[in-house]
């Protein structure tokens, strides 16, 4: 891309045409029968929520799915209409919020399902809703011992519509045969919950269990549905987890050469003087620090990419910035681009990468970057916006 148009000191760059390409690819691979639910919780993994909400509308998803209110509420008024399901916990005072932005709310509880059913009523809505079942993931949903007695509850009460019935792993990720026979009875259950509740006259249209790594490994629990995630951003589930087809990584992180200089040896680098140079070191400041969300734990363990070489991260870093070791790479200069995750000069650093140095997960470090980060979108190397 001319880089040239880009006027920010760093910027994730967001390739949509790898998102549709990627969603294009898991729609494939469920098939038609399969509806595609996109996750897009906390800002689509960092990756943009608006625009990746729409190409993966436009790809071959029907559904999306958030954690909050007000990340439904966001992609509402920017005019998407597609069913969005909040899979988390609403506040009771969110209920009016929810029902007005035509939000599908995960019940959890009799006095917050009569909330909704006010709010409904009060609307002349009749709001569909999803129930959750806990089959050993120990966080939110109902036991399968409580949910037929729920779901008469909620089945009572007007203005609301029976929908979605769904569960979550808590290792789909991981093929070890312990793991795997995990997951095998977590579907297990649920399934036995949805014939109990179909035997007691309850029906719901869409039963859901899947994300990314079930999706990928255990065809025979795609159901209705599936929620995905992580693979629409081209980024694995976990290292043991292989689609049989390819994901295109969609998130880079850039920033420029703020400063280049040589210090002389003995010099302290940054807070804390963890650092101190041992010969004449040439250095270059990037402008990129922890309030962008780039991980702290990344100080004096890190790389970035500058004409195609890799330099190492000296010293701590900041709030807003970093020093690299630039001995090595000829000929850095001001405005150089760096690149943070990304390819570059045939070089790669990848999310998995800087996640071993921040001592975490690719997710957690795409969905760290901050809204201080400016999002270039991209389609076949063209730039089509910024947010
Ligand atoms: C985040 C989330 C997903 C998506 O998980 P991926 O691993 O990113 O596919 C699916 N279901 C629930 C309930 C979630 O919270």
């Amino acid at each position: 891309m001319a880089e040239g148009e880009i006027a920010f000191p760093s910027w994730a760059e967001v390739n949509l045409g790898a998102i549709e390409a990627n969603v294009k690819n898991v729609k494939a691979f469920i098939g038609d029968r399969v509806e595609l639910i996109a996750v897009v919780k906390a800002n689509a993994y960092g990756h943009g929520a608006i625009p990746v909400a729409q190409v993966a509308l436009e790809a071959g998803a029907s559904r999306l799915a958030v954690a909050r209110v007000r990340e439904g509420v966001k992609l509402r008024q920017a005019g998407i209409n597609a069913p969005i399901l909040v899979m988390s916990y609403i506040p009771l005072a969110e209920v009016p919020l929810a029902v007005q932005n035509d939000l599908t709310p995960t019940l959890i509880t009799l006095e917050q399902a009569k909330a909704f059913s006010d709010e409904a009523t009060k609307a002349g809505k009749t709001l569909p809703v999803h129930i959750k079942v806990d089959t050993g993931m120990g966080r939110f949903g109902l036991l399968p011992e409580e949910v037929e007695g729920f779901v008469k509850g909620v089945a009572s009460l007007p203005g609301l519509a029976l929908e979605g019935l769904y569960t979550h792993f808590s290792v789909a990720d991981e093929t070890s045969h312990d793991s795997t026979l995990y997951t095998l009875k977590q579907f297990e259950t649920f399934m036995d919950v949805a014939k109990k509740l179909e035997g007691a006259g309850f029906h719901f249209p869409l039963k859901h269990a899947c994300n990314s790594a079930a999706t990928v490994r255990f065809p025979q629990m795609h159901l209705q549905a599936v929620r995905v995630g992580i693979i629409l951003y081209g980024l694995r589930p976990s290292e043991e987890v292989e689609p049989p087809f390819p994901l295109v990584p969609a998130l880079s992180l850039k920033s420029r050469v703020a400063r280049v200089r040589t210090l002389p040896p003995g010099f302290p680098i940054s807070y804390g003087r963890t650092y101190v140079t041992s010969r004449p070191t040439r250095v270059a400041l990037v402008p990129v620090g922890y309030g962008d969300g780039y991980h702290r734990l990344a100080s004096n363990r890190g790389f970035v990419l500058i004409r195609g070489a890799r330099a190492p991260i000296v010293g701590r870093i900041c709030m807003d910035q970093f020093v690299v070791d630039v001995s090595e790479v000829d000929g850095v200069a001001m405005e150089d681009e760096v690149v943070l995750i990304g390819e570059q000069g045939g070089q790669r650093i990848g999310a998995e990468e800087v996640a071993r140095w921040a001592e975490t997960i690719n997710y957690e470090v795409v969905a760290s970057l901050t809204s201080r980060l400016p999002r270039v979108y991209t389609k076949q190397g063209k730039i089509v916006g910024i947010s």
